[in-house]
C-alpha cells in the first residue's frame, strides 16, 4: 500500500472543512494507509476527558450501553473522539503498530510493539473504533478494539514499568495541571483548587505544597471529596462547597483566608459555570488558572469585568515540556497520591 506524503501537522486528514487542522475540523480522516511521518496505533483503551464523559453519561442518562453506542456513533460521524458540546477528547492507550520511515524517531524514539499513551487530545486524533468492549464509567475509560494515528507533531507517553498502566493514564491524562502549578505557585503563598478532590486537583495540591511555606486550600462538592481530601497531609484547609454558587464559595475562602483569597485560585472543576467562583476567590492582582475544560472564555472574562475582578486569567495548556515525568514523578514521591489513584483508577 502505498503511503501518503507526510505531512507534520496532519492537515489532509481534514476531510471538513478543508485545510484547517485537526483539532479545528468538523471530521476527520481516519482510514489507512498512514503518512509516511505518522504512526499507526492499534487502540486498547480511550481514556475520555472528564468534562466530555460527564455530559456523554448525562445525555445518556448514565446507561452504560447507550454511552458506548453515543462514543461509537461520535466517533463514527467525526472521525475522532471530539465531544461537540464540550469540544474535548481526552487521551489513549495502544500499541504502536507501524511507525512511518519519515516519523521523526531521533527526536521521539518509538519502535512497533511499544505500548504508549498519546498525551496529544483526541479531539484532534483520527480514530476508527470497530467495537466497543467495555465502558468503565467509575474511570471515564472505554476499551475498544479500533485504530488510531498519529502525525509526526504528536507527542506520547511509553507506559512506565514502575505504575500501574491504568493508574499511569489517570495521571498522563491531566499531566499539564501539576507542571503548570509548578510555574505558577509562589512560596509563601495561599493556593484554593476548586474541585480539589479530583485527579488532577490532588496533583496540583500536592505540587502547590512542595513550595515553601504554601497554604493549600482545597474545595469540592461532595462529602465523600471532603472526607478524602481532610485526611491528606498536603491539603490544609477543605472547603465544601458548589463551585456554581459564587458568592457561597467567596465567602468560605474569605474565612479560611481571613480576607486575604487565593494568590493563585486553580479551577479543576468538571462542571461549567464555576469561572466567577474562581475570579472571587482571588485576590486582587492574583491568578485564576483555569485548567477545567468546562470554562467558557466568555464567562470567565466578562464576569471579571462585570464583578470588576483585576486578576489575572490564565487558560490551561495541556502541554508543558516534561509534564508527563513530572506528573508520574509526584507519585513515585507521595505514598498518599499512589494510593489514590490506586485505589481509585487500577
Ligand atoms: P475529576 O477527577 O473528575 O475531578 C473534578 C472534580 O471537580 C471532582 O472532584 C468533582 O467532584 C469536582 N466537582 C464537580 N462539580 C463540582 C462543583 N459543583 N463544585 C465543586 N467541585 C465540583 O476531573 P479531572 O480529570 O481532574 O479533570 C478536571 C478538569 O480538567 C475537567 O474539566 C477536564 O475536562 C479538564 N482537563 C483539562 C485538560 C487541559 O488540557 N486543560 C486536560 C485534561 C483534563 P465529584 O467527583 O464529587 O463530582
Amino acid at each position: 500500500m502505498t503511503l501518503k506524503p507526510s505531512d507534520a501537522l496532519g492537515l489532509q486528514r481534514s476531510l471538513s472543512p478543508k485545510g484547517v487542522l485537526p483539532q479545528q475540523a468538523d471530521v476527520l480522516d481516519a482510514s489507512l494507509p498512514i503518512a509516511e511521518d505518522e504512526l499507526l496505533i492499534e487502540v486498547e483503551s480511550l481514556n475520555v476527558d472528564s468534562a466530555s464523559f460527564r455530559q456523554i453519561s448525562e445525555a445518556c442518562d448514565g446507561d452504560i450501553a447507550k454511552i458506548g453506542t453515543h462514543i461509537l456513533q461520535l466517533v463514527g460521524r467525526r472521525g475522532k473522539l471530539h465531544n461537540p458540546v464540550t469540544g474535548s477528547g481526552g487521551m489513549l492507550i495502544g500499541r504502536v503498530a507501524k511507525v512511518g520511515p519519515s516519523f521523526p524517531v531521533q527526536e521521539k524514539p518509538v519502535q512497533e510493539g511499544d505500548r504508549i499513551a498519546t498525551l496529544v487530545s483526541l479531539s484532534l486524533t483520527p480514530l476508527v473504533i470497530r467495537s466497543i468492549k467495555k465502558v468503565h464509567p467509575d474511570r471515564e475509560r472505554v476499551d475498544i478494539e479500533g485504530h488510531a494515528i498519529l502525525f509526526a507533531s504528536g507527542i506520547f507517553a511509553t507506559l512506565p514499568q514502575d505504575i500501574p498502566e491504568n493508574v499511569a493514564l489517570a495521571v498522563l491524562d491531566v499531566a499539564g495541571a501539576p507542571a503548570q502549578t509548578r510555574k505558577l505557585v509562589q512560596p509563601d503563598q495561599t493556593v484554593v483548587v476548586v474541585g480539589g478532590g479530583g485527579k488532577s486537583g490532588l496533583l496540583c495540591l500536592y505540587e502547590a505544597k512542595r513550595q515553601k511555606n504554601v497554604k493549600t486550600i482545597a474545595l469540592d462538592y461532595t462529602h465523600e471529596a471532603v472526607e478524602r481530601l481532610s485526611s491528606l497531609s498536603f491539603v490544609d484547609e477543605v472547603i465544601q462547597a458548589d463551585a456554581r454558587n459564587a458568592t457561597e464559595v467567596m465567602e468560605k475562602v474569605w474565612a479560611a483566608t481571613r480576607g486575604h483569597m487565593g494568590d493563585v485560585v486553580i479551577n479543576v472543576a468538571n462542571v461549567t459555570e464555576t469561572e466567577i467562583a474562581s475570579i472571587l476567590a482571588t485576590r486582587r492582582k492574583g491568578i485564576a488558572y483555569f485548567f477545567s475544560m468546562a470554562t467558557s472564555f466568555t464567562r470567565a472574562a466578562l464576569g471579571a469585568e462585570g464583578v470588576g475582578a483585576d486578576v489575572d486569567l490564565r487558560i490551561g495548556n495541556g502541554y508543558t515540556e516534561g509534564h508527563a515525568e513530572l506528573a508520574l514523578d509526584l507519585l513515585r514521591e507521595s505514598p498518599e497520591l499512589m494510593r489514590f489513584f490506586k485505589d481509585h483508577y487500577s
